[in-house]
């Protein structure tokens, strides 16, 4: 979609820290990070968010679970959140869907 930061992310346009790909995801590093681990994941589709994703594509919201499900116990200790804000009410700022994975515990090297 034209004009999505986050689309433009998975065209390669704009640069983005990537730690993990899928055929249907990509992961990357939050560029505002607000704790140790802070990742964001989201499919490589245009859906406004978690809610329209699990609507129309059940498929590709399995693949951006298992895709967070793999980078967090990779980058943290197993202690993490994986959390969609959805709506502008509950802080969504990017309306494309994305998954935040946080921890305050990054995995030991
Ligand atoms: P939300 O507020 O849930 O929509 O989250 C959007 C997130 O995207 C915020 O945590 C931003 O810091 C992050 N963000 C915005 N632009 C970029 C970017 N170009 N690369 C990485 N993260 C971004
Ligand atoms: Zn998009």
């Amino acid at each position: 979609m034209i004009d999505c930061i986050f689309c433009k992310i998975v065209a390669g346009t704009i640069p983005a820290t990537i730690v993990g790909e899928s055929a249907r995801s990509i992961a990357f590093r939050d560029v505002a990070p607000r704790q140790a681990v802070h990742i964001l994941v989201i499919p490589r589709e245009h859906h406004s968010n978690i809610a329209e994703l699990s609507a129309n594509d059940p498929e590709a919201l399995v693949d951006l679970m298992q895709l967070g499900s793999r980078i967090a116990s990779d980058q943290t200790t197993g202690h993490f959140r994986f959390t969609f804000n959805t709506g502008e009410l509950a802080g969504q700022t990017v309306f494309h869907a994305h998954g935040h994975i946080t921890s305050t515990q990054p995995a030991k090297a």
